[in-house]
């Protein structure tokens, strides 16, 4: 059967979906969200890209890998090539990969690169707020109790081979958790000059913030401990975290 693949331009966007798809059923709500996402993340960046994103929105995991090229089966992934920047996003009843993670890796590529994958993907996270609803900085908070917790600052410095050896459900909120700290502490332009940083990021740290970037984890270490959460609530996150 042949397949129509439809197209849809809005102010930020323009999107790719199926004839008789869910997500056509569901444009209205789609570009919502996104634009939505698109407005939150372009304020507090306070970075506006030239580009409209391109959204491709495939029924399955094996679509995603065919239509885009990709090397594995993946339910989002994005493309960072500045003159056309591209998502391939799963949608369907179970899996609707939408939301800001993957607008944030596509419009923070337009301002800068980053070399580090941990401040990548800390940044997408510390728009997505939550890695399986449970708030990033709880998540961290369990970690930490629990001796699962994994330096930053090697996240940071570690090339991408060793960022991906670790669990992901640890190394992102964690990494989301401490860009929201970071962000939030000491703002939105520092951070910005350290983002992009391909050289030394352990000087340019200390060149910004003024102290070593193991001293601003211990900040953030002592900002997650000092949150009062239940015992029950710690209780209810763990067993989420740690299914399988
Ligand atoms: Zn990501």
């Amino acid at each position: 059967m042949e397949v129509t693949w439809k197209e849809k331009e809005t102010e930020h966007y323009i999107f790719h979906y199926k004839a008789d798809s869910l997500a056509e059923k569901e444009m209205q709500h789609i570009i919502e969200l996104q634009e939505g996402c698109f407005k939150e993340i372009t304020d507090k960046l306070e970075f506006i890209p030239e580009k409209r994103i391109i959204y491709w929105l495939c029924d399955t995991r094996e679509e995603v890998m065919r239509i885009s090229g990709f090397e594995y089966e993946t339910n989002g992934v994005t493309f960072f090539d500045l003159e056309n920047p591209t998502i391939y996003a799963v949608y369907n009843e179970e899996v609707k990969c939408v939301g800001a993670h993957e607008d944030a890796h596509a419009i923070s590529y337009q301002y800068a690169y980053s070399y580090s994958i941990a401040l990548a993907e800390g940044l997408a996270m510390y728009f997505d707020k939550e890695w399986w609803k449970i708030p990033n900085e709880l998540c961290t908070r369990v970690y930490m109790e629990d001796n699962k917790y994994e330096k930053v600052e090697t996240l940071i410095l570690d090339d991408y081979e060793e960022f991906y050896k670790i669990d992901d459900r640890i190394s992102y909120p964690i990494m989301g958790a401490f860009t929201a700290f970071l962000i939030e502490t000491y703002g939105i332009e520092k951070y910005k000059s350290v983002y992009g940083e391909y050289e030394d990021l352990s000087q340019r740290f200390r060149e910004i913030y003024k102290k070593e970037l193991g001293a601003v984890e211990e900040e953030f270490v002592a900002s997650v401990m000092s949150q009062s959460y239940s015992a029950e609530l710690l209780e209810d996150a763990r067993k989420i975290l740690y299914e399988e």
